[in-house]
């Protein structure tokens, strides 16, 4: 089943729990599925590639590996720190017509984020 996330891909996070905990990257991923996100520089982990020729050596990469969705909360640039979104809605005029735009805002200062 498809979770609903706070979070989407290219957001800037903080990871807040766990061995990356304080970890500030962009989202590069999300999978809605699993509930999980992959942060940039979050929670490496060592991928072994097999050799694709033969001959070749395989060879173990460092991959940033999936983390929970639960476990990061969006980077406020404001407030230096993670935390808590609020979904605002935004009335705007366009060609006449009145749009409702929902955007997130930082929850402490009001940010767009
Ligand atoms: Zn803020």
């Amino acid at each position: 089943m498809e979770k609903k996330l706070h979070i989407k891909k290219g957001d800037k996070v903080i990871v807040i729990s766990g061995a990356s905990k304080g970890v500030i990257g962009n989202v590069v991923e999300v999978s809605r599925e699993e509930g999980k996100v992959i942060v940039e520089k979050a929670h490496m982990i060592s991928k072994h590639v097999k050799p694709r020729k033969q001959g070749e050596s395989g060879q173990i990469v460092n991959v940033e590996g999936a983390i929970y969705a639960d476990k990061v909360m969006l980077y406020c640039d404001k407030c230096g720190k993670g935390v808590r979104v609020k979904t605002v809605v935004e009335t705007v005029e366009k060609d006449g017509k009145t749009v409702k735009n929902k955007i997130r805002t930082c929850a402490k200062c009001g940010a767009k984020l």
